[in-house]
C-alpha cells in the first residue's frame, strides 16, 4: 500500500494499474488539469451575474440583505468547509493523502475531514441540493422582486432602468442554466463521486469502479448498496 494512496483507490494509482480497465476514457477518474480549468472559466458567467444584480438591487431598490445573506451562505459553505465534509469527504479524490485536494474542482482545497469511502447519506444530499438551488436560484429571485418594485415605482424608474433590471434577470438565469448544464452534461455524467446526488454515472460502471476498489465496496456493501442488481 502506498503512502500516497492509504486507501489502494485506483484513482491515485499509477497509470499502469489502467491499462486492463474498460473504465478508461469513460470517467474523471485520473485528474486532468485542462478539466480544472474548464470548471473554473464555466462557473464565472453564473457568480459575476449573480453577485452585480444583488449589488444592482442594493443600490436601485436598497435592499442590501441579500447581498448579505449570499455572502454568508457561500462563505461558509465554501470557506468554512461544509461543502467538502458533506459532498468530497467521500470522493475518491479526497482519499490521497495529502494536505490540500487535488480533482477537476477544489483543487486546493484544506483536506480537514478524514476519508469517508461511504456514500453520501440523505442529510448530506438533501444538504447539497438546497445549497446548489441557493446559489442558482436565489440571486433570480430577489432580481425578479426587483422587476416587481421597480414596475410599482414605474414613474420614479422609467422604461429604460426596468428594461434593465430584466435583462439583467434574464442573464442571471441564463448564466446559471448554462452553468448547470455544463456540470450535468460534461462533469457529472463522468464523475467518481458517485453517491453525489447530481451524477449520473450508469450503476454498470459504478459496480466496474467499485470492484477496482475493495475499500470502497465493502463500506458501500455495508450501507446497503447492492452489486450487479
Ligand atoms: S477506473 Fe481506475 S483503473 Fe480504471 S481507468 Fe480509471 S483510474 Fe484507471
Ligand atoms: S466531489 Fe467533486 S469537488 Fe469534491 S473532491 Fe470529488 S471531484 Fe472534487
Amino acid at each position: 500500500m502506498s503512502n500516497k494512496n492509504p486507501y489502494s483507490i485506483c484513482t491515485w494509482s499509477e497509470e499502469s494499474a489502467c491499462i486492463d480497465c474498460g473504465l478508461q476514457g469513460k470517467l474523471n477518474c485520473k485528474l486532468n488539469p485542462w478539466d480544472f480549468t474548464f470548471f473554473m472559466l464555466n462557473q464565472v458567467p453564473s457568480l459575476v451575474m449573480a453577485l452585480f444584480g444583488l449589488v444592482l438591487i442594493g443600490l436601485l431598490v436598497g435592499a442590501w440583505w441579500p447581498l448579505i445573506a449570499y455572502a454568508i451562505v457561500c462563505v461558509a459553505f465554501w470557506g468554512l468547509g461544509v461543502e467538502t465534509r458533506i459532498l468530497c469527504s467521500h470522493c475518491p479524490y479526497w482519499a490521497e493523502d495529502s494536505k490540500t485536494l487535488h480533482c477537476w474542482a477544489l483543487t486546493g482545497s484544506p483536506k480537514i475531514w478524514r476519508y469517508r469511502p461511504e456514500p453520501m447519506n440523505k442529510l448530506e444530499k438533501a444538504t447539497l441540493v438546497l445549497f446548489f438551488s441557493f446559489v442558482v436560484l436565489f440571486p433570480v429571485f430577489i432580481e425578479a422582486y426587483g422587476i416587481w418594485f421597480m414596475s410599482v415605482k414605474y414613474a420614479e424608474f422609467g422604461l429604460y432602468a426596468l428594461l434593465g433590471m430584466i435583462g439583467v434577470t434574464v442573464a442571471t438565469l441564463m448564466a446559471g442554466l448554462q452553468f448547470l448544464y455544463i456540470l450535468m452534461f460534461y462533469f457529472c455524467s463522468k464523475c467518481v463521486n458517485f453517491s453525489c446526488p447530481l451524477n449520473h454515472v450508469p450503476k454498470s460502471m459504478v459496480d466496474e469502479y467499485l470492484e477496482r476498489n475493495p475499500v470502497m465496496k465493502e463500506a458501500w456493501e455495508k450501507s446497503g448498496y447492492k452489486l450487479g442488481e
